[in-house]
């Protein structure tokens, strides 16, 4: 019997197929308008993992193509029972790509590739390596030999790379490299939406998890186009604000807005107060005072407001049923 959850990425004949061993690794490949790239990835992937020895499965996602990506993907899950198909039914983005590839992961390890082969498979046992043998959650690709491959993109990449090291506290030179090697646990606990796939190893390192990066090579795109212009450097600057923000204050909203709220509610107090006192004892006018008194009640208002918009920030994060922390599963992967 076939249920909701797998019919987005039944191959036909699966129900007659005897089970396949649990795979250990799961490779999981989004792909918009990728068509010509996926059989080559295919092969390649295949060589290197069976190289390694234990069971595989890859496991694309199409997102909403309008080229022949999917009718490819279903062709390689019919001749290949470890390759499974998730086809979204339009063009969601590689964070809800990545969503709905991590929730079909049987392995214990994901490994992350961009469908367009400027991932280079053979990097994986290599960096497979180092994350089981110093125990890492996450090891993040490191592009070599980009300047030369896509040099308009070298100098962006390195400001933006600068400012989340600082932001976050995580050196790292790539952080939106689509070659990620991570334990499936770290994968799963993640909850991307919008732009924020190029913060996977950002947020990983928030929840506690172990993340390092490793060079790997980096080809020049063989087929097809980038699907990403020159906005993403703009989009990307307001997304780093917005996951600073969400990763550092989600479950104290009252700490950020209680802050900006108190300090000019005590100084619209103070000024108030100094208005009414002088008036009082000290002869002083309403009249002379107006200037004050204007701005001590805008002070008043801005930080009520804002103590406000950050208890209905507690409000909204009390509701929340997701998990605050992560247990230490980690024997052995
Ligand atoms: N991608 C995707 N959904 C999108 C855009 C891109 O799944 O909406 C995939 C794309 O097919 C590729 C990967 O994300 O496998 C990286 O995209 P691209 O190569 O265009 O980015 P670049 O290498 O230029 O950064
Ligand atoms: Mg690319």
């Amino acid at each position: 019997m076939t249920t909701a959850a797998d019919a987005s990425h039944l191959v036909p004949d699966a129900g007659t197929r005897a089970p396949d061993p649990r795979p250990v690794l799961s490779v999981v490949v989004p792909a918009y308008n990728e068509e010509d790239s996926l059989a080559p990835l295919h092969a390649e992937v295949s060589e290197v993992l069976d190289g390694i020895g234990e069971p595989w499965e890859l496991i694309f996602v199409d997102d909403g193509s309008s080229d022949a990506t999917v009718d490819r993907m279903f062709a390689l899950a019919d001749a290949d029972p470890r390759v499974k198909v998730v086809k979204f039914v339009r063009n969601f983005g590689k964070s809800a790509a990545y969503m709905a590839g991590f929730a079909e992961v049987r392995g214990r390890i994901v490994v992350t590739l961009d469908a367009d082969l400027q991932d280079d498979p053979n990097e994986i046992p290599r960096v497979l390596g180092r994350l089981r043998g110093e125990g890492w959650d996450m090891i993040v690709g490191w592009k070599q030999g980009r300047t030369g491959n896509e040099p308009h993109k070298a100098l962006p990449s390195k400001v933006f790379n600068g400012l989340i090291a600082f932001m976050f506290g995580l050196r790292l030179h790539d952080s939106n490299c689509g070659f990620r090697v991570m334990r499936a646990e770290v994968a799963q606990s993640l909850d991307l939406y919008g732009d924020q796939y190029r913060f996977i190893p950002e947020f990983a390192h928030v929840k506690g998890y172990r993340v390092t990066e490793e060079g790997v090579n980096h080809r020049k795109r063989k087929f097809g186009r980038s699907k990403y212009g020159p906005k993403r450097f703009w989009t990307g600057l307001l997304d780093l604000i917005t996951v600073r923000f969400i990763t550092a204050f989600a479950d104290r909203p009252l700490h950020f807005f209680g802050t900006f709220g108190l300090i000019p509610f005590v100084l619209g107090g103070l000024l108030e107060t100094y208005v009414l006192l002088s008036k009082l004892f000290l002869g002083g006018t309403f009249q002379g005072h107006v200037g004050a008194i204007i701005i001590g009640v805008l002070l008043l208002i801005m930080g009520f407001q804002s103590v406000i918009t950050g208890l209905i920030g507690e409000m909204l994060s009390a509701q929340q049923r997701a998990r605050r922390f992560v247990v230490d599963t980690r024997r052995e992967v």
